[in-house]
């Protein structure tokens, strides 16, 4: 995406406001993107007349491109809708034993789900959890969670064969009372379409288990198929949230978008996955970005907005490129930075600066001490500052005892300096389409 509204503001210099042309060329963009990304075409049209309204006659930050302040506004619109508002990040398992209905498609990943919720909630929240398979059609669906069971080192309800669905769902239920589990887990046979018997089984069992949770298992590469799916068993079963399975391949992530969009159900988690433990809680900042294929820069603009001060950074690009880096430099610099969350955490968005942050690392750039350099500066006279060569021993004791520092930080300090303004000459050299430049757009 950023490709591509890169190219539709590659011809706009202006700054300012958006205007309605700038607004509408974008959006053209940000559809096809979505569209790309699976979103449902329903869902991918209110979403860019949401956005369009935002966007158009917003204010462009003059450190960002008109292009990178549109991504920003399509960004915070897509965490928004992906998060909802106030809903619980963990399971609800209260009044022991809690029913947890595990629904959806065969071969969604239902199964592999089930098994890698009870082991975190058996890891994380020492819980005891019960499993149990009501897929009859398939014996070795029973076997599978058998074996996952026992390699997690959950129990699983034993198999009686000739049992339908919800014969097995009431003997989880009195399994669990009896044997003191926290939770019962009902993984439910899936099929590959949705059709009435499967839904009437769900029904049948949802109604005899009075589940607290019911988890929709969708696979993450079904793309717009997910929408339907989830329509279907949000009507019928009624779902609690949605578990967003093969996120670790190339899934677009749109369907997360629809899904939460049309059912208004949010995504609880999202599996990274074969092994038990790739599992996570959904992030609506990872799928944005993913949706988007551009975090990065979308976490830029934002810190770009909150502390920037562009004109400051601006004056001292200029004293930059002729080379000039004193204290006072180096000083703004350092707030910045604590403002920003850190140099490396800047750096390590920068195109090319990877290797500057892990050298910053090296060199102890916590906040701590980027809060000490900053004392030593401050007690400097305005001269010194301007001018640090000039410093004398007996005034570097002074400074340094000003700081409540020893001597040898405020050397450790100045030869810092005298390292930026000697990089700061070499950048600026390189003129125009320098590095510095680039990274500071
Ligand atoms: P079910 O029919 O819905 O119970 O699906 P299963 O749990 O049996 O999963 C079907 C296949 O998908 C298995 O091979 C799983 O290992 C695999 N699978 C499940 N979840 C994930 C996931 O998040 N990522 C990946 N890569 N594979 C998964
Ligand atoms: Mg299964």
């Amino acid at each position: 995406l950023s490709d591509r509204l890169g190219g539709v503001f590659d011809r706009l210099t202006k700054q300012g406001a958006l205007s309605e042309d700038d607004v509408a060329a974008a959006m053209r963009e940000v559809r096809v993107a979505l569209l790309e990304a699976d979103v449902s075409l329903p869902v991918a049209r209110q979403f860019v007349k949401t956005v369009t309204s935002k966007a158009t006659g917003a204010a462009v930050t003059k450190s960002v491109t008109p292009g990178q302040q549109v991504v920003k506004i399509v960004h915070d619109e897509l965490i928004k809708t992906l998060q909802g508002e106030g809903e619980p990040d963990a399971l609800r398992i209260d009044s022991p034993p809690a029913p947890i209905l595990m629904v959806g498609l065969q071969g969604s990943g239902k199964t592999t789900t089930t098994a890698k919720l009870a082991k975190r909630l058996k890891d994380r929240e020492k819980k005891r959890v019960l499993l149990a398979s009501l897929d009859t059609n398939r014996p070795a669906a029973m076997e599978q969670l058998a074996i996952l069971g026992t390699q997690i080192g959950v129990d699983t309800l034993p198999i009686v064969p000739g049992e339908n669905a919800v014969q097995i769902a009431k003997r989880a239920k009195q399994q669990a009372t009896l044997g003191g589990y926290d939770v019962y887990m009902l993984d439910t046979a899936g099929r590959l379409h949705i059709d009435e018997v499967l839904m009437d089984e769900v029904q049948a069992v949802r109604d005899v288990a009075n589940p607290r949770e019911t988890l929709l298992v969708v696979d993450g590469l079904t793309g717009q198929d997910a929408v339907n799916v989830a329509t279907e068993f949000n009507e019928k079963v009624g779902i609690s949230g949605v578990v967003l399975t093969r996120m670790d391949g190339d899934g677009r992530g749109g369907a997360a978008l629809s899904m939460r969009a049309v059912t208004g159900k949010p995504i609880r988690f999202v599996g990274l996955g074969e092994k038990m433990d790739a599992i996570e809680v959904f992030d609506a900042h990872r799928i944005a970005g993913r949706i988007l294929g551009m975090g990065d820069i979308v976490a830029l603009v934002e810190k770009a907005q909150e502390v920037l001060e562009v004109e400051q950074a601006e004056r001292m690009m200029k004293r930059f490129q002729k080379g000039l880096f004193n204290m006072n430099d180096l000083k703004s610099q350092l707030e910045q930075m604590m403002k920003m969350g850190g140099m490396q955490s800047i750096m390590s968005m920068m195109p090319g600066m990877g290797k500057m942050a892990k050298q910053a690392e090296a060199a102890g750039f916590d906040d701590k001490a980027i809060r000490q350099q900053i004392a030593l500066i401050n007690s400097m006279t305005k001269k010194e500052r301007a001018n640090p060569d000039m410093l004398q021993a007996s005034r570097k004791k002074r400074i340094a005892a000003g700081a409540g520092m020893e001597v040898s930080e405020l050397n450790k300090l100045l030869k810092m300096q005298k390292q930026m303004a000697d990089t700061m000459k070499k950048i600026g050299k390189m003129g125009k389409g320098g590095m510095l430049k680039q990274a500071m757009r």
